[in-house]
């Protein structure tokens, strides 16, 4: 068994405190990645304290995981030691229905296994995530990582740029699409990033005043403060896309009302409570509310080959493991700029 140093939570209220356990030695299929950096997401902090309910303890939370390969099982084909590798949000699924044969693994009709947080298909084992020095995990879901791209700014893609680069693909934002990213935290400024890579016009639709010209340097071209009623009336029905990463609760209705003919709003924040939505906001320009759930294995390549290509990667804050319960209370004041990275190096002191 492998030794692993982390951090994890131990119940909904605590802090996050040190915590050791032991990873599976690595199967024929498996790739031993050494952790080097991982990204802090707003999932990790809801789930710490149970605003999804259902979490298990002890929990180490991470899904955006960098490292390099120290091992590999006899069956790997993609890596060999000392490679790059990247991790993301999930780790298996059933690989035979039908959404998993696209390369939808995200959508498993069986549940795809999360990184963290859930059990394995052995339906015993509990998955514990990347705020930790070493994770196992089949190859299948293990990416290859550019040299070419700074390693802790790389990291967030494997959730934040996945998440964002997925439904802005799905909706066909292309050159001169209207998009409107709500909510300039870790998910959104990636959101910036990729729209304006595309080629869209970007306009960034924030609650913080103070996040104007960081929203331009990132590549938005208009800033709308939602709680200015004028302003968001001067851009009602303008919108093709909304993509709306808010993590606290929240109505739906300023957003919807941006959408112009055929808009639709891309929903990928994940707040505790149901949203209201008014019917007659969905009637006016035929307007839709959509989902999205990450991105499978095929299009998470995709999106990191597409990235070392441009040079994208997340503006970051590097933290050692030891502040991670302060960082989470900035995360929660909208105070992010705009993804914290672990440096797991602190683990091994
Ligand atoms: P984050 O870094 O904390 O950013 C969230 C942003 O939402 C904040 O920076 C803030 O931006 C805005 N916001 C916060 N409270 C608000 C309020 N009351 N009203 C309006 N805007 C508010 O979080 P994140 O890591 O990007 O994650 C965002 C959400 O996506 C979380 O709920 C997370 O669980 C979810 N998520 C979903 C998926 C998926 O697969 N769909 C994947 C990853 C994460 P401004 O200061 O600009 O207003
Ligand atoms: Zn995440
Ligand atoms: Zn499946």
């Amino acid at each position: 068994m492998i030794l692993t140093k982390a951090f994890a939570a131990f119940n909904s209220k605590s802090p996050l405190a040190p915590y050791s356990f032991e990873r599976r030695e690595p199967r024929p299929a498996d790739v031993h990645v050494e952790i080097l950096f991982c990204g802090v997401c707003h999932s990790d902090l809801h789930q710490v304290r149970d605003e999804w309910g259902g979490s298990m303890y002890p929990m180490v939370p991470g899904h955006e995981i960098v490292g390099r390969v120290l091992s590999v099982g006899s069956a790997v084909t993609r890596f060999k030691p000392g490679d790059l590798a990247a991790v993301g949000v999930i780790v298996d699924s059933c690989r035979t229905c039908s959404n998993c044969k696209r390369h939808l693994e995200q959508y498993c009709d069986e549940g795809a296994v999360g990184t963290y947080n859930a059990y394995e298909r052995d339906g015993k084992t509990i998955t514990q995530g990347g705020y930790a020095t070493h994770i196992v995990t089949d190859e299948r879901f293990v990416y290859r990582l550019s040299e070419k791209l700074d390693l802790a700014g790389a990291a967030p893609l494997l959730c934040a740029g996945i998440t964002t680069y997925s439904p802005l693909r799905y909706a066909g934002v292309t050159k001169g699409t209207k998009v409107a990213v709500v909510g300039l935290g870790g998910l959104g400024h990636m959101g910036l990033k990729f729209a304006h890579a595309f080629g869209a016009e970007v306009t960034l639709v924030s609650s913080s005043p103070s996040k104007e010209a960081d929203s331009k340097r990132l590549g938005a071209h208009n800033f709308l403060l939602s709680s200015d009623k004028n302003q968001m009336k001067k851009f009602s029905s303008y919108f093709d896309v909304v993509l709306n990463t808010v993590s606290a609760n929240h109505d739906y209705a300023p957003y919807l009302k941006l959408l112009g003919m055929n808009g639709r709003m891309m929903v990928v924040g994940l707040p505790a409570e149901e949203p209201r939505v008014a019917p007659f906001d969905l009637l006016k320009n035929r307007r839709s509310i959509t989902g999205s759930m990450i991105g499978g294995t095929v299009e998470t390549q995709e999106m990191l080959d597409f990235c070392a290509e441009r040079n994208i990667v997340a503006d970051v804050e590097v933290i050692p493991m030891q502040q991670i319960n302060e960082a989470y209370e900035r995360m929660v004041k909208s105070d992010v700029r705009y993804r914290f990275v672990i440096d797991t190096a602190s683990l091994k002191q």
